[in-house]
């Protein structure tokens, strides 16, 4: 299992993408409580449940871990996905906030942990003011959660500046192996 951390808008889709492409990664997904965005599809991005059902999932124990993530968003690593992917004999790439990665920290897993930085906060705030989905209040708020994750970063195995993408893929994949 790889957790690929970092601040939104700091570049992990790209990067899971990149990793997915060989073939020997496959993507978890996660269940949320949030809206799916324009051209977000149900079990691919993310399982979109409503919020009794994701509190019913709690209950059921069918977490490996969850959070909440954006005011009052909830997102979690549904369990059977991971195990089914795991057994296909891929690596399973898990893109959660810095809450998720604590708890599976902690979990008796085979787990590699990385935090994906930005070259700056200007950069990062570029970024995130990019994304026309986003209005500004939004951006305010991503920054601010922003920096309190950067806080968390030595916790990683890892920690990578997301400046040279192929540079990136190449360090995760020295450390994950093939
Ligand atoms: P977004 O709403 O932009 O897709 O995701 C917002 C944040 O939720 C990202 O920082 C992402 O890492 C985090 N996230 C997505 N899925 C999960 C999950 O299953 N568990 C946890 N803990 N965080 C998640």
């Amino acid at each position: 299992m790889l957790v690929l951390s970092g601040p939104s808008g700091v570049g992990k889709s790209t990067v899971c993408a990149r990793l997915v492409a060989t073939g020997r990664y496959v993507w978890s997904v996660s269940a949320t409580t949030r809206a799916p965005r324009p051209g977000e599809v149900e079990g691919k991005n993310y399982f979109f449940l409503d919020r009794a059902t994701f509190e019913r999932w709690i209950e059921d124990g069918q977490f490996l871990e969850w959070a909440r993530v954006h005011g009052e968003t909830l997102y979690g690593t549904p369990r059977r996905f991971v195990a089914e992917q795991l057994a296909t004999g891929r690596h399973v790439l898990l893109d959660i906030d810095v809450q998720g990665a604590a708890q599976l920290r902690v979990a008796d897993l085979p787990l590699v942990t990385v935090f994906l930085l930005p070259p700056s906060l200007e950069v990062l705030r570029a970024r995130l003011e990019g994304r026309r989905d986003t209005p500004p209040a939004e951006v305010e708020r991503r920054m601010a959660r922003a920096q309190a994750e950067i806080a968390e970063a030595p916790r990683f195995d890892l920690q990578l500046v997301n400046d040279d993408l192929d540079a990136v893929v190449r360090a995760i994949e020295a450390r994950v192996g093939a």
